[in-house]
């Protein structure tokens, strides 16, 4: 459905906010772009949208280029931050508004009927006669998406349309938004620097760094299998472990405690673990403490209780792991062996790039 190749964005100030990005999004996806404040996603999105033009590259709705296309004719639709709905206008008309101007435009009262079958769809019927500035947040932009939606665009985009809501309202909406992209099947992209909403809702999730993808990839697999440092600590919460590590001699060298090579599985490797210096990063839930058979005895300097499970910090000579256990396994002010799971470790080299 969506086709970015190649696309680069370089500002008037000659600043560079996309190098070179390529992606294709599938008729019915609902794909977030996930990436620290001013990695480029709000770029990519108005460059879709057609607010912004190109430096070099293309963007192809359904195998079409639009970067000459007015964003007017582009059949998307926009939700904002912001809700941008007009003050003086009911809901009712706010949402019949794109109906009943430019050179599709239809009938009042057919604008009304359908306009009606939108505000069943999202729930919103009975904030129809309201001012928008009578409506709380989540009213406001349940309102903006409906008016996004009642134009039957190809495609929905919505840049961070949750960061004005409180967290709970959070929750609610982006379960009703990713429900009514499924129900209508547009086909979507969402902005958000909040991974836990972009694994939460997304198909698929576009990691950025610094107008680079970092990472094309399904939730799980950027959890499971990521491409490289960034994603791999940009992803998880808590934090996944990292230490800094040296292999020489069939040795792996973690600073306060050794380990033999052998630990690592072969088929994990992606390419032979030549002698030098890498990143070893662990998840919480990979270490555990264990009553035998640990890798290294460390001591459970901090807990944190949070709910049904407790981050207990461990150290040794300067080296700190976190580790997540269940609440009744907790620990403090305690000496415990550390089981470390390797299948599930990652090592990446000095580039970041994974090789292990
Ligand atoms: P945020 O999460 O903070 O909204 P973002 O990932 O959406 O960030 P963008 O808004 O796409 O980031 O901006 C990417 C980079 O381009 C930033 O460094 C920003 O300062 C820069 N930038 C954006 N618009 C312009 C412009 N008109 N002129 C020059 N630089 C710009």
């Amino acid at each position: 459905m969506i086709d970015v190749i190649d696309l680069k964005k370089q500002f008037d100030n000659g600043f560079t906010a996309l190098e070179s990005v390529s992606f294709s999004i599938e008729k019915g996806d609902l794909v977030c772009l996930l990436g620290p404040s001013g990695c480029g996603k709000s770029t990519i999105l108005n460059l879709v949208a057609g607010l912004l033009t190109p430096s070099a590259g293309d963007i192809q709705f359904s195998g079409k280029s639009v970067v000459h296309t007015a964003p007017k004719d582009r059949n998307i639709g926009f939700v904002f931050q912001n809700y941008a709905l007009y003050p003086h206008m009911t809901v009712l008309e706010n949402i019949m508004f794109p109906l009943t101007v430019g050179k599709n435009k239809i009938k009042k009262d057919e604008a009304k009927k359908i306009a009606e079958e939108y505000m069943a769809l999202t729930n919103i019927e009975d904030l129809s006669a309201k001012k928008p500035g009578t409506l709380s947040g989540g009213q406001q932009q349940r309102v903006a998406i409906t008016r996004a939606l009642v134009q039957k665009p190809e495609v929905l985009l919505l840049d961070e349309p949750l960061s004005n809501l409180d967290a709970r309202l959070r929750l609610r909406i982006r379960e009703e938004i990713r429900k009514l992209v499924k129900e209508v099947g547009i086909t979507a992209i969402f902005v958000t620097h909040d991974q836990e909403e972009a694994l939460s809702i997304s198909d698929k999730i576009i990691i950025m760094n610094e107008g680079v993808v970092q990472q094309y990839d399904d939730p799980q697999n950027l959890y499971l299998e990521p491409a490289n440092l960034f994603v791999a600590k940009f992803i998880g919460s808590p934090i996944i472990n990292t230490l800094e590590i040296k292999i020489s001699n069939d040795q792996i060298d973690f600073g306060a405690f050794t380990a033999p090579l052998s630990v690592l599985t072969e088929s994990r490797q992606k390419k032979k673990l030549i002698d030098g210096v890498y990143t070893f990063a662990i998840r919480p839930e990979d270490v555990q403490p264990v009553a035998e058979h640990g890798l290294v005895s460390m001591h459970a300097a901090e807990n944190e209780v949070i709910g049904r499970d407790s981050i207990i910090r461990f150290e040794k000579n300067g080296t700190t792991i976190k580790s997540i256990v269940n609440l009744e396994n907790t620990v403090r002010d305690e000496e415990k062996m550390l089981h470390f799971n390797f299948n599930k470790a990652f090592i990446f080299d000095e580039s970041g790039a994974r090789v292990y």
